[in-house]
């Protein structure tokens, strides 16, 4: 196991089971209407795999990014949005599919840039969500699981600092881990 982590919060497991059964609501909702999958980069595509691997219809999956700054260098809640431009969005319904969400600037920002596009509809589903860390208001229709709290998560897609993503389970990051500086690379000696 990753010695950065504390705790094991959802087992790879359990996981597995949660992810079949989202798959199943989701495939209640649209009933082969024509669906777009629009994976939030880079968090979600471990979830998103896996969804769509469950879902008995036809989709078109599309990869977007979305960030918000809580740092100071602009307005609170600006988000920076990007969409493929080779993409059409007019008439599809889309589904949304991110890792998780926290306070929603990003996922707000995301879901009005897309509904701007002309999608007849635009629906959230986040593997994780913190709801008491929300800061704006957005629906989320499909939730995995809702964190108590605010602890810091990794695995599943989920990184701290580019690490820990392809962790098979979600668990806590130790806060000893949080200070520690990433491994230097090591140049190759010919
Ligand atoms: P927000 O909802 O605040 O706009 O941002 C959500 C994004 O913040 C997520 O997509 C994810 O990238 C990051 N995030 C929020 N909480 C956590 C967490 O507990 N662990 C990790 N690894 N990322 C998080
Ligand atoms: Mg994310």
């Amino acid at each position: 196991m990753d010695e950065a982590v504390g705790q094991i919060l959802y087992s790879r497991e359990v996981i597995e089971e949660r992810v079949k059964e989202l798959a199943a609501q989701v495939m209640s909702v649209y009933r082969e209407k024509p669906l777009t999958v629009a994976v939030v980069l880079r968090g979600g595509f471990i979830f998103a795999a896996d969804l769509v691997r469950h879902l008995g219809q036809q989709c078109d999956i599309v990869f977007v990014r979305a960030s918000s700054y809580g740092d100071g260098r602009r307005p609170k809640g600006a988000a920076t949005i990007e969409l493929p431009a080779d993409v059409t969005w007019k008439g599809r319904h889309v589904l949304v599919v991110e890792d998780i969400i926290d306070t929603g600037r990003s996922m707000k920002a995301l879901v009005a840039a897309i509904a701007k596009k002309g999608a007849a509809s635009v629906r959230v589903c986040a593997f994780l969500d913190k709801p008491a860390r929300r800061e704006v208001e957005i629906d989320v229709e499909f939730t995995g699981f809702a964190i108590e709290g605010s602890p810091f998560v990794v695995g599943y897609g989920l990184d701290y600092a580019g690490r820990h993503r392809n962790l098979p389970f979600i668990g806590t990051l130790k806060p000893a881990a949080k200070r520690k500086p990433a491994p230097k690379k090591t140049a190759r000696k010919r």
